[in-house]
């Protein structure tokens, strides 16, 4: 017994004043008497005990549970007035560790009961502590795992965030087997996949999980193998990245799980001599083996042994007649052939006599040794499952202070489960990570907060693994009793992110390097990237533009001129088109190009690549070139190429727009005889005062044109009668009539010979048919006589 133990002492007055006097002859104890049960209740929170000595009178009363709520810490013995040893079970039901039938009860008893209490207490808490560690990093990791039996593919165990994941009860989920949380037509997929299953962990993939209330889940699945429950079974590990939920807040108080199933008979006293022979049995005793007192008193105890241990009886007899003392386990034979384990504390006594014989105390304790072997069984599978996930897990107590580490969580951090504990998993993390990691747990730990990190582990190897940690108080019944938590290997994603996001700024630099602008924009017309040069043209400094609709960038006119073909890239066309503006008196031009960019199904654009190049100077020298190319050198005028351009174009107009074209083919007379009379020279000088003069009697917009030699024509459009075009060719035919004064004095008369065409709705006329009317007028006017008009077409004007 430990020297200097708190007891304290529950009961009515008799009861108190017989304890006080049991306990006199042990040394050692500070005994508190707390009244009855009623008053103890209300002084045990405030005072500390090691052991409680209750009077112990009706198992029913459920006052005496409370015994181990208000003193979690205190072993209790029942004080029982009766010899009942199914009394004894219900004590042990009750809460009790141990129990004594007080009334006959010596010193030794008592205190062989206090040490029992204490033992049995001691050795179970620390087995429920190590349990509910186990379990708890189990149901309550914060994905969801459960294990499944390979044979039947049913359920055998499930963790609270998969029944949260799925929404089950745990008894549902464990009536269902694999196919049952997939949708039938994944069926098939999933029996290819057990089929070809290798024995050893897997990486599943991504596959479709059915929750109980029909909702499709997204889940990455791993598994490992398992030997549970004596089943060939696998661990697996679902993690639903539909929600990315996490569901590490549904603690249920599990605390109390485990209720005491077991049995044993406390108080079994003999008398033996040193031969074995019994010299007398209490009823307990001879009821615990089946036998009345009677039977048993004089047998030898050889018959109630098995044969198999008679060697060892013998050695125990030899062993006890020498030290005068012993204990230890022995296997007792029932009257019906059961083999029970006593523990039992014995030693040699004399009587008035001087006759040696052994004093006998014993407890049965074959259920609590099933018990307890149960209990082993089941920490052995969860320390199996703990260790078979591929999730480093941990647990910790209310301080934050590491209590349990599995194996991944050694592979993960390099550190044995002994050097992570209390603080210790700081030391593996990287440097530059490590005190802001260490504050921010103990921030959260103060907080009493959920916590999340990513940081870097084994910096000494070389190979910097990076984890993401995810803890959550434990809460039970309103009290955070610790924290579980896990921490992943994210060093793959990590890398990829890390890859994308340097690729990311490499492309920035080139795209920001290149003279074209160029751009990103999504379906709703957002901008979402532009390089340095886009910003330079529209933005007006960095970050102006992204997340603008293109409207706001571009302004409404060129929106306007750029919609048909923004829409058309929208609908998944390849665009190329050359977008030109006068403002400000500058003309710009820029060839742009859409690029649709579509999702990865090739099923929907989600964007525009844009590139657009600024083409102005190219257009403008491209403008200076079709202009030399048609126009007449001599004259100013448009030539042949830039008439017929001109014809085309304006024929087109008047068809589309049901209008009036008018078509002039002019022919000076008798031109020869002036070259021939004054030179060519002089020729030259008339076709050039021919020339103004035309451009003096017709508008502006009308074209001008020659056509080669002293050949010349018109085009008027938007004429609104056709009348109107004799009186124009009689205007020109007037205004030649006038004398043509030319250098050196020299005074010329000149004249000149009109052919008018004139269209309107005819749909086949081709530009060629239209000048050959005019051509056709030209040559009757000439053959009329000269110097008049001719006209042709539209009910001949
Ligand atoms: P008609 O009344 O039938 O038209 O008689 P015409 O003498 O004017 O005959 P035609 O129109 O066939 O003659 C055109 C002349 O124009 C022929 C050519 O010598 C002259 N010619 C052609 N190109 C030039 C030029 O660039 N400069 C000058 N000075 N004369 C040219
Ligand atoms: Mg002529």
């Amino acid at each position: 017994m430990n020297a200097g133990m708190d007891i304290g002492l529950i009961g009515g007055a008799a009861t108190l004043r017989a304890l006080t006097g049991l306990l006199r002859g042990i040394d050692g104890l500070r005994a508190s008497p707390l009244g009855d049960l009623a008053s103890a209740l209300r002084a045990l929170p405030a005072i500390s005990c090691d052991l409680l000595l209750v009077e112990a009178t009706d198992p029913a009363e459920t006052a005496y549970a409370e015994l181990a709520l208000l003193a979690p810490g205190a072993a209790w013995v029942a004080l029982d007035p009766s010899d009942d040893p199914q009394r004894t079970a219900a004590w042990i039901e009750a809460g009790a560790s141990a129990c004594l039938a007080l009334p006959g009860a010596d010193s030794l008893q008592l205190q062989h009961a206090m040490a029992q209490a204490m033992a049995v207490h001691a050795s179970h808490a620390a087995l429920r502590r190590r349990h509910d560690d186990l379990r708890g990093v189990f149901e309550r990791a914060p994905l969801p795992m459960w294990v499944y039996d390979l044979a039947t593919l049913r359920f055998l165990a499930v963790n609270d965030a998969a029944l949260e994941t799925y929404g089950y009860s745990r008894a549902a989920f464990l009536a269902l087997t694999l196919y049952d949380i997939r949708p039938a037509e994944d069926h098939a997929a999933l029996r290819q996949h057990l089929q070809a299953l290798p024995p050893g962990p897997v990486d599943a993939g991504l596959w479709r999980h059915r929750a109980a209330d029909g909702r499709l889940l997204n889940v990455e699945i791993s598994s490992q193998p398992l030997h549970f429950a004596g089943r060939s079974a696998r661990l697996v590990l679902a993690r639903d990245v539909t929600a990315q939920r996490r569901a590490m807040h549904s603690l249920e108080a599990s605390e109390r799980r485990f209720r005491d199933l077991f049995e044993q008979s406390l108080g079994l006293i003999c008398t033996h001599d040193l031969d074995g022979l019994l010299l007398s049995v209490n009823p307990a005793a001879a009821n615990a083996l089946g036998y009345r007192v009677a039977d048993l008193v004089g047998q030898s105890m050889y018959n109630v042994i098995p044969p198999s241990l008679h060697a060892h009886f013998r050695e125990y007899l030899q062993r006890i007649a020498r030290q005068e003392a012993d204990s230890g386990l022995f296997y007792v034979l029932h009257r019906d052939g059961e083999q029970r384990i006593w523990e039992y504390n014995n030693r040699v006594l004399q009587d008035e006599a001087g006759n040696r014989f052994v004093m006998g105390h014993a407890l049965d304790v074959t259920e609590y040794r099933v018990y307890e072997h149960r209990l082993r069984q089941q920490q052995a599978e969860l320390e199996a499952v703990n260790d078979g996930s591929p999730l480093g897990l941990f647990r910790a107590d209310p301080q934050g202070r590491y209590t349990y580490v599995n194996r991944a969580f050694e592979r993960m951090t390099g550190l044995r489960s002994d050097e992570a504990l209390g603080q210790g998993w700081l030391r593996a993390l990287h440097a530059d990570d490590r005190d802001r990691v260490a504050a921010q747990w103990r921030e959260a730990v103060a907080a009493r907060t959920r916590f999340q990190s990513r940081h870097r582990y084994r910096p000494d190897t070389g190979q910097t693994v990076w984890v993401s940690l995810q803890a959550a108080p434990l809460v039970v019944e309103g009290e955070i009793t610790g924290y579980a938590g896990s921490i992943e290997d994210v060093t793959a994603r990590h890398m990829v992110e890390e890859q994308l996001r340097r690729n990311e700024q490499r492309l920035r630099t080139i795209a920001d390097a290149l003279p074209a602008m160029i751009a990103y924009v999504d379906a709703a017309q957002r901008f979402q990237f532009v390089n340095s040069a886009y910003e330079h043209t529209y933005g007006g400094g960095r970050g102006r533009i992204v997340g603008r609709h293109a409207r706001s960038v571009l302004g409404d006119a060129a929106y306007q001129r750029r919609l048909p073909f923004i829409e058309a890239g929208l609908r998944g066309q390849h665009v190329v088109f050359e977008d030109e503006e006068e403002r400000d008196g500058g003309y710009t031009c820029l060839q742009i190009t859409y690029i649709p960019q579509w999702d990865d199904d090739g099923r929907q654009v989600l964007g525009l690549h844009v590139m657009a190049q600024d083409i102005t100077r190219q257009k403008i020298e491209e403008r200076r070139w079709i202009q030399a190319a048609e126009r007449d050198s001599l004259t100013g005028l448009t030539n042949r190429a830039g008439f017929l351009v001109r014809l085309e174009r304006a024929l087109a107009r008047s068809r589309d727009q049901r209008s009036l074209l008018v078509v002039m083919y002019l022919d000076i007379d008798r031109f020869k005889q002036i070259n021939d009379s004054h030179g060519h020279a002089v020729g030259d000088a008339v076709l050039k005062t021919f020339a103004q003069r035309l451009l003096a009697v017709l508008r502006p917009s009308d074209v001008v044109c020659r056509l080669g030699g002293d050949e010349f024509t018109i085009i008027i459009e938007g004429m609104r009668r056709p009348q109107y075009a004799s009186a124009a060719a009689a205007k020109i035919v007037a205004a030649m009539r006038k004398p043509f004064l030319l250098p050196n004095d020299l005074t010329l008369a000149v004249s000149t010979s009109v052919g008018v065409a004139v269209t309107m709705n005819e749909a086949d006329l081709s530009p060629a048919q239209l000048l050959e009317r005019a051509d056709a007028a030209l040559y009757e006017a000439k053959s009329a006589g000269r110097d008049g008009y001719r006209v042709r077409g539209a009910a001949a004007a």
